[in-house]
């Protein structure tokens, strides 16, 4: 394949790329861009969407050049960008990474088994779970991890939406547009995320903010009716009529395909230099699955980068 030939979607994965990548986020797609005008193969493996996390906002507002852009529509022009350098992106789950002398050896759920150079792990991370009875038993039953992916099944409804940091607040808005009412319970006294963001909930006649309360339960009979909340100061109980519970309560790692084989934190953050290499030669970790202290697409950009620039100049 020329260096700037269009990319595909792989079916055909041959057996051996300078690079692979895990997961086709912001961060594993850049670094895609990076090794292709490198001049180096690159395999993308990614199991839900190219595009990565991103796909998942109604509306981004921070991608410098784009004052405000569908989260889709970004994240299908960073996999568009990286096909059109050639890189391959392929649909399947990356399960198993081993180290075969100087190569990586990364086994697909779909039977492949591709060997590299360089591995990159882009991995992203995944909704953290609120962890109250309920969650589990209507979870797509009212309960949902997603607003621009479900909101639109909320229309004219309430809603409550769990957390009060950059996501809920965000994506609290975009309801806003949809439900008819919105009550957002914050178990901190205030809310945390950015002031633009705060400052429109705040102004929004549809949206009702609880700060200083725990979600105790999720109730409901076939789908949520319910919502029990308890208040941190007086412990009083209060219920909340809904038809459906929007969960933004933090985010934790997809590390698993990595995990024992690179140095993590007790959280399961992986470990890095500034150069984006882990303690495994060869092996590198970029994007929000690394301890870093502001993940959102810039940063994971930008570390995508910076690895796939690094590992070029190492080890070809
Ligand atoms: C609701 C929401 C709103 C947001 N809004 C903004 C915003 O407005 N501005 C902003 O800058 N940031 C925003 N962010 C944060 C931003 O989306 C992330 O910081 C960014 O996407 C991180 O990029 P990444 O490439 O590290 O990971 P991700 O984008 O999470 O991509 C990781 C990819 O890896 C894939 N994957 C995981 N494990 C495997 C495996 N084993 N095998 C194969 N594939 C795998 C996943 O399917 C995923 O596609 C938002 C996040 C959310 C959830």
């Amino acid at each position: 394949m020329g260096l700037f030939d269009i990319g595909s979607m792989s079916s055909d994965v041959k057996e051996y790329y300078d690079f692979v990548i895990i997961g086709g986020g912001p961060a594993g797609l850049t670094a895609a861009i990076y090794a292709r005008r490198a001049g180096l193969t690159a395999l993308v493996v990614e199991k839900a969407l190219e595009g990565g996390a991103v796909t998942q906002t109604h509306m981004v507002e921070n991608w410098p050049g784009e004052k405000s852009i569908e989260g889709q529509a970004l994240g299908q022009k960073f996999a568009d960008h990286a096909k059109h350098f050639g890189a391959e992106i392929h649909y399947a789950f990356a399960q198993k990474v081993t180290i075969d002398g100087d190569y990586k050896v990364v086994e697909l759920d779909d039977g492949h088994s591709v060997r590299c150079k360089v591995l990159i792990v882009a991995t992203g991370t995944q909704p953290r779970k609120l962890g109250v009875p309920g969650e589990t038993e209507f979870r797509g039953k009212g309960i949902t991890y997603c607003a621009a992916c479900d909101g639109y099944l909320f229309k004219d409804k309430d809603v409550v939406v769990i957390g009060g940091g950059d996501s809920a607040c965000d994506e609290s808005h975009f309801l806003a547009k949809v439900v008819n009412s919105i009550t957002m319970v914050q178990n901190l006294p205030y809310l945390t995320a950015a002031k633009i963001l705060q400052e429109r909930i705040l102004n929004d006649p549809k949206i009702t903010v609880i700060t200083n309360h725990v979600v105790k339960e999720i109730r409901g009979t076939s789908k949520v009716e319910e919502v029990v909340i308890i208040d941190n100061t007086t412990k009083e109980e209060k219920v909340i009529k809904t038809d459906g519970v929007f969960i933004y309560v933090g985010l934790s790692p997809m590390t698993e395909v990595v995990k024992g084989l690179v140095e993590m934190n007790q959280n399961g953050y992986v470990i890095t230099n500034e150069n984006m290499e882990t303690n495994v030669p060869g092996i590198y970790a970029v994007g929000d699955i690394r301890i870093k202290g502001l993940r959102q697409i810039v940063t994971a950009a930008a570390d995508g980068a910076i690895a796939a620039e690094h590992a070029a100049r190492k080890y070809f």
